[in-house]
């Protein structure tokens, strides 16, 4: 019997020491979640600082533009308290289906698929007042027992800050490529995300780069640019903190018409300058390597480490 063979079957590690009932459920936890998304090459976590600066639009318009470029992507709302993706693509009310296998995620389209707490509740209105390890067992749900198949990019919105989904979603993932940072660019959005770049190195998770959202409105009169939030603040931060920067995305009217009624701006306005910003923000993603990553920590005994 080969280590990892032995190591999987959860009866005794590489080293002969014998597992508690406990690491063998962990482990078998972790490889079946591993092996739920064997298919799927990358995996991108959008985080914030802050509500409201963005970081769903963005996560939504990413999965959309990833998938309106060919690539099979899938997008995961973790934001439990707040999901609005299922707006947002105007799926709200669709049911989850189940197959032998599993749960379904919904297509919003062929190349792009979506799961969200938001087809759970029954309405709207429906408060999600959870404790941790629900929340916990719920993102691991979504990872581990929704059927995803084969994809290029699953692309998962987290609720803004620090706190229980993103750090769930960030352990259970073990191999995710990276993070993805949404910032506006005054001083108090900034303050929050130095935070949660921070809390990136805390947990080992390399950060793909900063985007800065809602940077200057171009007025549609007069052609000026007018930096409502203030202009350049997130690039600043990322040089200071040495990460890569994204790109600036301005502020744009159709955004939140297109939101609002379940479009993805990006499928509708694939020529305005907005438009441009999001290919710029999407290029490193477009040129990750098409290696499949697999946690090397989920292949090693837990006791040991051998
Ligand atoms: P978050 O996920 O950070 O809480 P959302 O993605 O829900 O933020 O966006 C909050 C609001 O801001 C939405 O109404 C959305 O349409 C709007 N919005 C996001 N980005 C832009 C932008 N670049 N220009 C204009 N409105 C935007």
């Amino acid at each position: 019997m080969s280590k990892e063979n032995e190591c999987k079957s959860g009866e005794v590690c590489p080293s002969k020491k014998t597992l508690s009932r406990e690491e063998i459920e962990d482990l078998k936890e972790r490889l079946a979640l591993q092996d739920n998304l064997s298919g799927v090459k990358h995996k991108i976590i959008v985080l914030s600082g802050k509500g409201g600066v963005g970081k769903s639009t963005i996560a939504t318009n990413i999965a959309a533009a990833l998938s309106m470029k060919g690539k099979k992507a899938g997008l995961i709302d973790i934001d439990i308290h707040g999901p609005s993706i299922p707006k947002m693509l105007g799926l709200e009310g669709r049911p989850l289906r189940g197959s032998e296998e599993g749960m379904l995620p919904i297509d919003y389209s062929d190349n792009l698929k979506v799961i969200s707490i938001g087809f759970i509740l029954r309405t709207q209105n429906d408060a999600v007042i959870w404790r941790a390890p629900l929340k916990h067992s719920l993102i691991r749900q979504f990872l581990r027992d929704v059927r995803w198949g084969e994809l290029d990019y699953l692309v998962i919105d987290s609720p803004p800050g620090t706190g229980d989904e993103p750090l769930s979603v960030i352990q259970l993932l073990e191999d995710a490529d990276g993070a993805i940072v949404v910032t506006t660019p005054q001083d108090v959005a900034l303050a929050d995300v130095r935070k949660a770049i921070t809390f990136c190195r805390q947990v080992n998770l390399p950060i793909i780069g900063v985007i800065e959202n809602m940077s200057g409105f171009v007025c549609p009169y007069c052609g000026k640019t007018v930096d409502i939030f203030k202009s350049g603040g997130g690039q600043k931060m990322a040089l200071e903190m040495g990460v890569p920067f994204l790109g600036k995305i301005p502020i744009e009217p159709k955004i939140v018409e297109t939101g609002d009624s379940g479009k993805p701006y990006l499928q509708y306005y694939h020529d305005s300058e907005t438009s441009k910003a999001f290919d710029l923000v999407i290029t490193p993603l477009l040129a990750l390597s098409d290696e499949r990553k697999y946690s090397e920590n989920v292949k090693t005994c837990m006791r040991c480490k051998e």
